[in-house]
């Protein structure tokens, strides 16, 4: 299996640090607010790897971080604190906030078949660890202590610019425009381990430390958790591609400062989601989440879909008319999968079976292209062999693209069958319905469903989309 290391620019081969296991870490989201479909775009990805490493055999175990305390607007040491600004929009306690878009965002995984991690820790739950890994640090000359709070010493480093040869002029966080430039920094990449002159007199999540009272910077986290969980050899780690400065430099400098050899072989990540506009943003344009696709009538499946035809180091464009066309293309593989179901089945062809699989483990062992994954599972379709062989590879290749493919397919079918038995007037009303959520007209919506009920049947909204059947 060959996999693109952003630490070499190249595509090498997967070779784990112990035979047969994998430990793979994923930088897991800010819970300040619901996740959009960009930050899912990374989970879906970070996914298929995962399942696909089982799929082929490995033991993996994956660690995801939340990070409630210390990430600022910017990703380095400057702007607001993401986690009070989300708790102040709303008018409830920091963790209040964090326990709500924790829970959201599982929710959201869940539709979209993204497997919750084997382990999933928050940061404000490990501060002792925190305060361990910078102590020691400090005690072998990486970290300084300065206005009070903890800076990583990054002149201590043979090399800080891990990921790239970046000119420290262009890139360091401190001269970035518009970017001020923290007084007590002895370099300007050096970055903060833990705050305790926090500009934030409100900071409302703060503890005891050597240091005094304050908090953790954003970056400490992740390299703790990894190391506490998977111990101080890395396999894989990943994130969308912004996590590659400063975030994940910073983790490299310190892991790598305090265990005293390389910590992590494989640096996977996920190119952005963009819209036609720029850059996928909470705050501006339409904030685009898993629950605004489904009220707009869209199966979250279909966005897994769109997701899983494009690779996942190309960026990729959103928009609502790729995604019907994503939508358009799926219903058409799952139709021709319930005819599949519904015709003669045969027996499973062992040859057939290991000629086709071998298309599928190519294209996915050639650094995870699912787009030509997806090629694959439509040879299958077209194949000249049995409907037990096809389904045998449709059940077996969704393992890792996890699309549901035979559930949608038998639930269809069944809907269809239901669909058929409905009313002319029901099936107009059901259309009319369908166009009003699309249009955010609710209103018109839950009207137009009170019709349909009056007339003896229940609408149910189901992952499959919406079914209407006799009450
Ligand atoms: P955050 O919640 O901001 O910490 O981000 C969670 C994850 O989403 C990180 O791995 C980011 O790198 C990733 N991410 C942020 N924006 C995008 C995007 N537009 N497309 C894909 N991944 C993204
Ligand atoms: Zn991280």
């Amino acid at each position: 299996m060959y996999l693109y290391n952003t630490l070499s620019h190249k595509k090498e081969e997967f070779i784990p640090h112990t035979p047969g296991k994998v430990s793979m870490y994923t930088c897991g989201p800010t819970v300040y607010h619901y996740a959009h479909i960009g930050n899912l775009r990374s989970y879906i990805m970070e996914d298929v790897l995962e399942k696909y490493l089982r799929y082929a055999g490995y033991d993996v175990k994956r660690v995801m971080n939340i990070t409630d305390v210390g990430h600022l607007t910017s990703d380095g040491d400057t702007g607001d604190d993401k986690m009070l600004k989300g708790a102040k929009r709303e008018h409830k306690t920091v963790m209040e906030i964090a326990r709500f878009y924790t829970d959201a965002f599982f929710e959201d995984c869940k539709k979209l078949n993204i497997k919750r991690p084997d382990v999933v820790e928050p940061a404000t739950g490990c501060i002792a660890d925190f305060i361990k890994v910078i102590s020691a640090l400090i005690e072998r000359g990486y970290a300084y202590e300065a206005g009070g709070n903890i800076y990583f010493d990054t002149s201590k480093l043979e090399k800080y610019y891990v990921f790239n040869d970046f000119k420290e002029e262009d890139l360091a966080v401190g001269v970035r425009e518009g970017v001020e430039e923290d007084e007590n920094k002895r370099n300007k990449a050096d970055f903060v381990l833990w705050f305790t002159k926090s500009k934030f007199d409100d900071q409302e999540l703060k503890w005891d430390s050597p240091w005094g009272v304050g908090y953790p910077g954003w970056h400490i986290e992740c390299s703790c958790i990894s190391m506490k969980h998977l111990g101080e050899y890395l396999d894989i780690h990943c994130g969308g591609i912004d996590n590659a400065f400063p975030h994940h430099t910073n983790e490299i400098a310190q892991s790598e400062a305090y265990i005293g050899h390389k910590w992590c072989n494989y640096w996977f990540h996920v190119l952005h989601l963009n819209t036609n506009s720029g850059k996928m943003s909470k705050s501006s344009g339409e904030f685009l989440t898993v629950s605004l696709l489904e009220e707009k009538g869209y199966n979250p499946l279909v966005y897994r879909f769109f997701c899983l035809q494009s690779h996942y180091r190309k960026s990729l464009v959103f928009s609502y008319e790729n995604l019907d066309n994503a939508a358009v293309a799926f219903a058409k593989l799952i139709s021709k999968i319930s005819s599949i179901i519904n015709s003669e089945q045969g027996e499973v062809d062992p040859a057939a079976f290991e000629k086709l699989k071998a298309g599928f483990t190519a294209a996915m062992d050639n650094d995870i292209n699912t787009s030509l994954a997806i090629t694959a599972l439509y040879d299958v379709l077209k194949a000249d062999t049995t409907n037990a062989t096809k389904l045998a590879l449709i059940e077996d290749f969704d393992k890792v693209l996890s699309l549901s493919l035979i559930e949608t397919a038998k639930n269809s079918a069944k809907s269809e069958d239901e669909a058929e038995q409905l009313p002319e007037e029901v099936l107009q009303l059901a259309e009319q319905r369908k166009q009003a959520r699309k249009d955010k007209n609710f209103a018109l919506a839950d009207e137009l469903r009170d019709k349909i009920t009056a007339m003896g049947y229940v609408v149910e909204e189901t992952r499959q989309g919406t079914v209407i059947r006799k009450k």
